[in-house]
């Protein structure tokens, strides 16, 4: 697995990669396009995406070593019509804005179903990927986030990911696994418990569908259904846990993103890469 930041997008489009490169020597990197508290915001500029693509090449990144983050206000699991209609525009957007960079994919929480019922917003979520790829570009990845399971979430077993992957062709929609909310939801990675975990996920998907991972240590317990991002070694899942995934070849090559705060992303990269030994 390739180590990667989430980098700022301050100041414009071209600062992340060179940020991910110049302050933490980063392999790849997530960011967002836009405002992550925002429905919308002005389309991206082509001198914008031009600088962008430069800094890529300059600061010695493929294209694809980038993936985006959605907004979070995106539900498309509400049974609000309303909220499920501004949800998916906002998809779109987010997969044109993507594409327009050449990013590997955006990210989205699959969303809650605010009491309407896990089936009921397990199929809406079906239905609004599939309106989402009716009308996005074709070159970018719809990428699925595991959720913590808070409240009403829906997303949080491999059996709920794997209803949504078998419903979509694996070059449209993937997933990005997120350590901390596989654990809180009941998932875990702390040897000798981590090729369990994964033989699991394997009963239920093709792992060959997971596109991305978020790196991140738990602030709180395992099945605590609790989001809350700790530096690595610094939580619940500790750095033992980290260990057998970066190793994993099914991982190989994948990138990957931290999560916590750039003033701890040092730390947590030079913990990470002391204990990876097989190839990025
Ligand atoms: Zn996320
Ligand atoms: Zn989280």
């Amino acid at each position: 697995m390739k180590l990667g930041v989430h980098a700022s997008r301050a100041g414009g489009l071209k600062n992340a990669p060179q940020r991910a490169r110049e302050n933490y020597d980063a392999e790849t990197f997530q960011l967002f396009t836009k405002s992550q508290r925002r429905w919308k915001a002005k389309p991206i500029q082509d001198n914008e995406v031009n600088a962008y693509h430069e800094a890529m090449e300059e600061h010695g990144y493929d294209e694809n070593d980038a993936f985006v983050h959605g907004a979070y206000l995106i539900n498309i699991a509400s049974p609000d019509d309303e909220q499920v209609d501004k949800s998916i525009e906002a998809l779109i957007d987010e997969l044109e804005r993507a594409s327009k960079i050449n990013a590997l994919g955006v990210c989205f929480h699959p969303g809650s179903h605010k009491k309407s019922g896990e089936e009921d917003g397990i199929h809406r979520v079906t239905e609004g990927i599939q309106r989402v790829l009716d009308q996005a570009p074709d070159d970018v990845l719809l990428m699925i986030e595991n959720t913590p399971g808070a409240g009403t979430q829906v997303g949080y077993t491999f059996k709920h990911l794997a209803t949504w992957l078998d419903a979509f062709p694996p070059d449209r929609v993937a997933l990005t696994l997120d350590t901390c909310h596989l654990f809180v939801a009941g998932h875990d990675l702390r040897p000798p418990a981590y090729e369990e975990t994964m033989e699991r996920l394997e009963t239920h998907l093709d792992p060959a569908r997971v596109k991305a991972w978020h790196l991140n240590d738990a602030r709180y317990p395992f099945e605590s259904n609790k989001d809350g991002h700790a530096p690595i070694g610094e939580g619940h899942l500790g750095l033992d846990a980290f260990e057998p995934l970066l190793n994993d070849d099914r991982w190989q090559g994948l990138p990957s993103s931290l999560e916590t705060s750039p003033d701890v992303y040092e730390t947590d990269l030079k913990r990470l890469r002391e204990i990876r030994t097989l190839d990025a």
